[in-house]
């Protein structure tokens, strides 16, 4: 079974350990370097990304985790998480880091300017057994992303709202603007497992 880190600086890290334990990983909470160089992947949670880059400077984290992530490590962002993996981010705060993992453009608190959080049925490219009961809470959307960003999951055209991007990959790096640790459904943290198969 490959081992997948958990950032354990700020947000889910218990709900993100037990999904990836059913998916047939061993989770290990991640705060040193020392215990980032022992992964074959990586969780980012959801949290405040703005406090997280800060918690990852304060932690030594930032550079190790850009090496690691430039050399390839499969790496899973979620909400907070996929805004610290973009090369841009959109309402940001001045002093917020990028780990430079996505060549996306985000929005960072997108759908925050309707609503603060919402639920959503999402079809996910590559997941099967129906849509996923997806949940938002103060969630960037993607804004642009290159060639070679995989779009996995949008939102559906509602009224005059348009499509969201809402879930992406680009290569080893997979991300999504919501939160499927809180739902019970395994299948995008299996997704993420068989990406660390594949690398490792
Ligand atoms: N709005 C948060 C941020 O800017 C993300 C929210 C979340 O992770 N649930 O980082």
């Amino acid at each position: 079974e490959p081992v997948i880190g958990i950032l354990a600086l700020q947000g889910d890290v218990r709900e993100h350990a037990a999904i990836l334990e059913r998916a047939r990983a061993r989770a290990r909470p991640v705060r040193r370097p020392a215990e980032l160089a022992e992964v074959d992947g990586l969780v980012l949670p959801g949290g405040e990304s703005t406090t997280m880059s800060r918690l990852l400077e304060t932690f030594e984290l930032l550079e190790p985790l850009r090496e690691r992530i430039a050399g390839g490590m499969p790496t899973y962002g979620s909400c907070a998480g996929m805004i610290l993996l973009a090369r841009e981010v959109l309402d940001g705060r001045p002093d917020q880091r990028q780990l430079d993992g996505l060549d996306v453009v985000v929005r960072r608190n997108a759908f925050g300017r309707q609503v603060d959080s919402f639920e959503a049925e999402l079809d996910f490219a590559g997941i099967e057994g129906g849509p996923l009961h997806a949940v938002f809470i103060r969630a960037p959307w993607v804004e642009k992303a290159a060639d070679g960003v995989e779009i996995l999951a949008q939102t559906a055209v509602t009224g005059d709202e348009t499509a969201r991007i809402v879930a992406i990959r680009q290569g080893p790096v997979l991300a999504t603007a919501f939160h499927p640790e809180l739902t019970g459904d395994e299948r995008v943290h299996r997704f993420f497992v068989r990406m660390v198969h594949r690398t490792t």
